[in-house]
């Protein structure tokens, strides 16, 4: 009961109210001499007694193992259950300085049909960069189009007509990116903005395939008329059989017509793009001026892809100025198109919410660790949790431990930092957790640990499975310090969206420790795992990764390319 003794303020008034009041109740000799306003007075003392009282114990009472102490510098909203669904969200501690990110988004939608648009700039820190006005004009001349020629519009219904009949148009008033849903769902977030960028420069409107849950996961990001495809799109049985093979894949066009002039193909009423992992010489011509120039003529382009293209975009001279128009900071391409367009649906926000107030908008700092291991095996590994270790202790990202059983934090109060880990498995957040609960750090700071899920498995098509994982990565997004693992989609939709360039760890070889274990990133850019090394001009191998200082080789894969920012040129 000793702690009781002090208030939160350290000094010792609680004890003389204590004492007072205790006197005053014990005696009632006392209390029969007393005038009204003592009276008053002891009352007033009564109820300040109970309250300091309270105030302390909910400070002090012993903690989880892994709690967060600390005042709240938090950027939080409240939740209020008792409203209804459209209006639960509920704005109170911060107005968000900037709701509509700096004019990024567009004002007018229904605020209760997607409450995060307008709530999530609350719960980040002021954006590390400002969108171009060049790019701001291009997504407000992309609504008009979309609007124009979108699903269900009378363009759309004429263009769907001339689909159907299997002739190339005449005349063209509306050309169309479709974007077949395909992987994993960091990889399927890669591929829309990468499908919406070249949209975007082809003055084309994006399509969305909804797959099995891309409506329970993303709001509508354009004005007035959706982006999903109709339930009638008449290519949509088709898409399980469009592939390499297939007579529209544009590659497979190529091949059979052994052509090196585009000029003699017959123009057909659509092409199918297959961008995947797998795709061939002739699939990977899609990124040559000279093949642009035939696809331009084309109405509906399908796609497939699992990759983020955007880095080989940037290389195709008839779009580079374009591109560096809307992006003089080249490492700002995903950050900016991913907080335009993906917006978590209300479900998810609500998960997000619930769990970013719960876990971690207490703590002073918060640090996100993205765990996803592509070895065989269940795991937990002990080479990656070493791995994990030896990464935040050497970058000071977390406080060593000691051996002694107690160590005072140095100030009244302990600095607490909050590491939100994600993972398939829940192995290393167990480890780590009980590490610094069994042992103090030197530093006397709280580190909290927290793992929203345990889903051990990949499960694409599961729709609660995606939901977390949407929720994670977009929680990962918003801490202040980030480390991702080496390869994972996942991981770069979390560092991209938050602004954050990550560190990130090394991919293990031979189930050992990589050392060392990490490295911070040239950019927050995710990276392009499977670019081509074709010079379209010469028609031979080139390094893509050498040709302009901004389309660079990626920290964690060799072969793969991202877009960085010259220090001399910021
Ligand atoms: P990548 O494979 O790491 O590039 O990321 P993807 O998101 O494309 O595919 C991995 C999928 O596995 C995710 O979409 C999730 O379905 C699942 N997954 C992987 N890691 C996690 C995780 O930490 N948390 C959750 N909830 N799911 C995960």
């Amino acid at each position: 009961m000793k702690r009781f003794s002090k208030n939160l303020n350290g000094d010792d008034s609680s004890k003389h109210l204590d004492s007072d009041t205790h006197n005053a109740l014990r005696d009632p000799d006392r209390n029969a001499g007393l005038s009204p306003m003592r009276v008053m007075g002891i009352f007033v003392a009564c109820l300040i007694v109970l309250s300091v009282l309270f105030s302390v114990n909910v400070v002090l009472r012993d903690p989880p193992s892994d709690a967060v102490y600390g005042a709240s510098k938090a950027r939080v909203l409240e939740v209020e259950p008792n409203k209804s669904s459209e209006d639960q969200f509920s704005e109170s501690v911060e107005v968000p300085k900037d709701k509509l990110l700096g004019g990024l988004l567009t004002a007018g939608f229904d605020k209760g049909s997607c409450v995060s648009r307008y709530q999530s700039a609350s719960y980040r820190k002021e954006m590390p960069h400002k969108p171009s006005s060049y790019l701001l004009s291009r997504l407000r001349s992309y609504e008009s189009l979309h609007k124009r020629c979108g699903p269900n519009t009378e363009s759309y219904n004429k263009a769907v007509e001339q689909l159907k009949s299997g002739h190339h148009p005449s005349s063209l008033d509306c050309n169309y990116v479709v974007w077949i849903s395909f992987s994993g769902l960091g990889n399927r977030i890669l591929t829309l903005a990468s499908a919406f960028l070249y949209a975007l420069v082809t003055n084309r409107v994006l399509l969305v395939d909804p797959g099995v849950d891309m409506v329970d996961l993303f709001c509508e990001p354009f004005p007035e008329v959706s982006w999903f495809l109709s339930m009638d799109f008449p290519l949509k049985n088709q898409f399980d059989s469009l592939g390499q093979k297939s007579p529209h894949c544009y590659g497979e066009m190529m091949r059979k017509s052994n052509l090196t002039n585009t000029d003699e193909l017959v123009l057909p009423s659509f092409v199918y793009l297959h961008l995947s992992h797998d795709y061939n010489y002739q699939d990977k011509l899609f990124f040559c001026n000279q093949d642009q120039s035939f696809l331009e003529k084309i109405p509906w382009l399908v796609v497939r892809t699992d990759n983020y293209f955007v880095p080989s975009l940037f290389l195709i001279p008839s779009f580079e100025q374009e591109l560096n128009n809307l992006f003089p900071r080249k490492e700002t391409v995903f950050h900016f198109l991913g907080r335009y367009l993906f917006h978590p649906t209300n479900v998810v926000w609500g998960l997000i919410t619930r769990y970013y107030q719960a876990y971690l908008a207490k703590a002073d700092e918060r640090i996100g660790i993205q765990i996803r291991v592509f070895d065989t095996g269940t795991g937990p590994f002990q080479h990656v949790f070493d791995q994990i270790l030896s990464c935040v202790l050497k970058e000071n990202l977390l406080p060593e431990t000691s051996g002694q059983d107690f160590i005072a934090s140095p100030s009244g109060r302990p600095k607490s930092k909050a590491v939100l880990m994600t993972s398939l498995s829940s192995g290393y957040f167990e480890k780590l957790r009980d590490m610094y609960w069994e042992h103090p750090t030197v530093t006397g700071e709280v580190i909290g640990i927290y793992q929203p899920s345990h889903e051990e498995y990949q499960q694409t098509e599961k729709q609660t499975h995606n939901r977390k994982a949407w929720t994670e990565m977009y929680l990962l997004s918003l801490t202040d310090v980030l480390v991702t693992s080496s390869w994972s989609t996942f991981g770069y939709v979390a560092q991209s969206l938050g602004g954050l360039t990550p560190w990130i760890l090394y991919k293990p070889e031979n189930r050992t420790a990589p050392d060392p274990a990490c490295k911070r990133a040239m950019s927050m850019e995710p990276c392009f795992h499977a670019p081509p090394f074709y010079d379209c001009k010469a028609k031979t191998g080139v390094d893509t990764g050498a040709l302009v200082p901004h389309v660079k080789h990626c920290e964690d894969m060799s072969w793969g390319l991202k877009l960085v920012d010259r220090s001399d040129e910021l």
